[in-house]
């Protein structure tokens, strides 16, 4: 009970002794905020209300000097501009990342695209039958059934896509034609354009001896 009454004591008279001492910091005076009768926002967030003409009435009328300082002339030229220039900011700094975007994209594309080897390999089927199969030209934005034909008709061939024994699509060319392959793609002709000769690598598939 004692306690009940002596706890707010101290508090008061320290206040006026710390603002009486002349290198005491001031203290702040409390933030007064007026909520508007209308919306019952704060004054200044009645724009993000539903009524803002009858709450610019009621400032108007109540507190004429904060009317002004919200929704006079200059205040609303001044707000115009701020806005503007944040919009401006943020378009800037939008456009930034896209751009930044865009370029990354291109360069993993390009970084994908110097990664990706073009396999073609030489198939042994028997003795004296090969088939040639080509895996990667996808990569290099290749359209395989395309790729395909021109083959089949620059050889005088069968040439199809199929998948291989990992599932991926390659095309296959019926004949031992890698190095002719080779020979296109150095050359870029038609469909296969666009690869680096670096890229290309030839491999011998040999029939397995146990497979005979
Ligand atoms: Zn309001």
């Amino acid at each position: 009970m004692a306690k009940k009454h002596a706890a707010p004591a101290p508090a008061a008279p320290a206040q006026p002794a710390e603002a009486d001492a002349p290198d005491a910091p001031q203290p702040r005076p409390p933030v007064q905020v007026l909520y508007c009768a209308v919306c019952t926002f704060p004054v200044e967030f009645c724009e993000f209300g539903s009524h803002l003409t009858r709450c610019k009435e009621w400032l108007k009328e109540n507190h004429p000097d904060l009317y002004d300082k919200y929704y006079s002339e200059e205040a609303l030229q001044s707000k115009i501009g701020t806005l503007s220039l944040e919009n401006q900011a943020k378009l800037d700094k939008d456009t930034a990342k896209k751009e930044a975007k865009a370029e990354a994209k291109a360069n993993a594309e390009l970084k994908k695209k110097l990664a990706s080897q073009i396999t073609i390999k030489r198939i042994e089927r028997t003795k004296r039958k090969h088939v040639t199969s080509i895996h990667g030209l996808e990569a290099f934005g290749i359209d395989l059934k395309k790729a395909a034909k021109q083959l089949a008709s620059k050889f005088a061939t069968g040439a199809s896509v199929s998948k291989n024994p990992q599932g991926l699509d390659e095309v296959v060319v019926q004949g031992d034609v890698a190095y002719e392959i080779v020979d296109l793609i150095e050359e870029g002709v038609g469909v296969l354009k666009g690869i680096p000769a670096d890229n290309v690598e030839v491999v011998e598939e040999k029939k397995k001896k146990s497979a005979e």
